[in-house]
């Protein structure tokens, strides 16, 4: 199996993957990249080296690209910024590593992609979306934060997917990925599609599934 069967009808996103030196899909981005491209909710078991970032990535991006789902960007640092998609992520360095994979899977294809987390100060973060965002990876705390000051709004959000969600709940931060997900509930059929990535499914990531995904299949490798 090859990327270009599985995958997508973007020749940008192909070119990018090629240039990583993807040269074929690992079990878990065989198993979920066509699920996640035909618009399935996913709930993914997937361990730290899987491969797992580009599973949920690949989709998103080739998503947003294939929509056309292009907006009208803010240049206003002081405008309150409306994400397509969103990556939450339990801590700092997961999200800078999301962060750093994301922009390389979206180079030269006019997809922004932002990152914001705790502990750093909030106001470069704030200046980043400003210019633009069009896949915000988040840690929720730092993100609870920005959507208080009212600097980030997600009435857009088409696609999210949560990463590593047991190490997410580990970490005391249900209440805050609850909030989250209770920004962007919309009526079908305009409803976003949710990526769920967890190591492990202990009941409370399956009642999480069970409260934010839909008619979802799940995927192990
Ligand atoms: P992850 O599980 O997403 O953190 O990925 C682990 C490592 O494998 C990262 O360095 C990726 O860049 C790399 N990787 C992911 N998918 C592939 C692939 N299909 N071919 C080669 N390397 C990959």
């Amino acid at each position: 199996t090859s990327f270009s069967e599985i995958c997508f009808s973007s020749p940008a996103l192909i070119e990018n993957i090629k240039r990583c030196k993807y040269l074929k899909p690992t079990p878990i981005q065989r198993y979920a990249i066509p699920v996640a491209m035909a618009g399935r909710d996913l709930m993914a078991c997937a361990q730290t080296g899987s491969g797992k970032t580009a599973a949920f990535c690949f989709p998103i991006i080739s998503g947003i690209l294939m929509a056309n789902q292009k907006y009208k960007r803010f240049s206003n640092p002081h405008s309150i910024a409306c994400p397509l998609a969103l990556i939450l992520a339990p801590t700092r360095e997961l999200s800078c590593q999301i962060y750093e994979e994301a922009k390389k899977f979206s180079y030269q294809t006019g997809v922004k992609v932002v990152v914001a987390y705790g502990g750093a100060p909030i106001f470069q973060q704030l200046r980043n979306l400003g210019n633009g965002v069009d896949i915000l990876v988040a840690t929720p705390g730092r993100l609870v934060d920005m959507i208080e000051r009212e600097r980030v709004s997600l009435k857009n959000i088409k696609y999210l997917a949560l990463d590593e969600a047991d190490r997410m709940l580990d970490m005391g931060f249900e209440p805050q990925v609850r909030r989250i997900v209770q920004q962007m509930e919309m009526p079908p059929p305009c409803a976003r599609q949710t990526l769920l990535f967890s190591a492990t499914f202990p009941n409370e990531i399956q009642r999480l599934a069970s409260d934010f995904l839909s008619n979802y299949i799940f995927v192990a490798a």
